[in-house]
């Protein structure tokens, strides 16, 4: 009994308010095979996840659920989802059994006043979330939550969205976003595994120049950037999760690159720690 008791006082004393507020991470996440491979971007998760104070919970914004209006993971137990094929058994089979909270659930749908966020019961964690958690948080011992991408809407109302979960941070609440800065899956050369395309590096380049600047606007309005952002982002469902992260940031913050290379020719896996 004295165990059970002492998780009910840890369960009793999340998301209270903290002095500090946690900082909020964008990650380029890549390749599933991220998951399991010990590499230079794994490594770069792993100092990430033991750089920042340890969060009650976790909510991300995985460029893998686009739903038709905005829904957060309301579950108890979100199962591991394999949304990918073609990778070894390793991956396929590769489990990360953190709680959810349907707490954090309801804490996110009353934070968002923009538009009705609907509780979900049947999604879990997509590939976006666990492959990088697995590495960063590996005990899997901190509960996660994801919210959609609402596909029907324009970046500045992700934008607009992100800023209502300000709070959040103040309570212990990592929010991540989770996509690429660069992708396009279509331009892709594997023999280019530590190398990016020309407007590849230059639409990288040229986003970082806009967040070093706090020129969040431009940022938002990256289809202005010319034939670079085409091709970096052909669709943005891996770019919209910068803006979650980018929304949430204070004038006090201080961005912080890690993983900042880009692969395979139309990857950039920049990564931010905003805090
Ligand atoms: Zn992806």
């Amino acid at each position: 009994m004295t165990g059970f008791t002492g998780v009910r006082h840890t369960m009793a004393a999340a998301f209270e308010k903290r002095d500090t507020k946690m900082p909020v991470l964008f990650v380029g996440h890549g390749s599933p095979m991220n998951a399991v491979e010990d590499n230079r971007f794994s490594r770069g998760w792993e100092e990430a996840g033991l750089a920042i104070p340890r969060p009650d919970a976790i909510l991300c914004v995985s460029a893998h659920w686009q739903t038709n209006g905005a829904m957060v993971t309301a579950m108890d137990r979100p199962r591991t989802i394999h949304d990918f094929s073609g990778f070894p058994d390793v991956l396929q089979q590769k489990l990360y059994p953190a709680p959810g909270s349907p707490e954090l659930a309801r804490r996110t749908r009353d934070a968002v006043k923009k538009t009705p966020v609907a509780p979900d019961q049947s999604w879990g964690l997509d590939h976006g979330t666990w492959s990088v958690l697995a590495r960063m948080f590996p005990r899997a011992d901190v509960p996660v939550v994801q919210l959609s991408l609402d596909g029907a809407q324009n970046p500045a109302w992700h934008y607009d969205l992100a800023k209502e979960l300000r709070g959040l941070r103040e309570r212990g609440v990592l929010v991540i976003g989770s996509g690429n800065l660069v992708h396009n899956l279509r331009r892709l050369d594997r023999r280019l595994s530590d190398a990016g395309f020309d407007w590849a590096a230059e639409f990288d380049g040229r986003i970082t120049e806009l967040i070093d600047k706090g020129d969040h606007r431009s940022v938002i309005a990256y289809e202005q950037l010319g034939p670079a952002a085409r091709l970096s982002v052909p669709t943005n469902e891996h770019y919209l999760p910068l803006l979650y992260a980018l929304a949430l940031k204070d004038d006090a913050d201080r961005v912080t690159y890690f993983n900042d290379r880009l692969t395979m020719g139309g990857i950039s896996m920049r990564s931010l720690l905003i805090g």
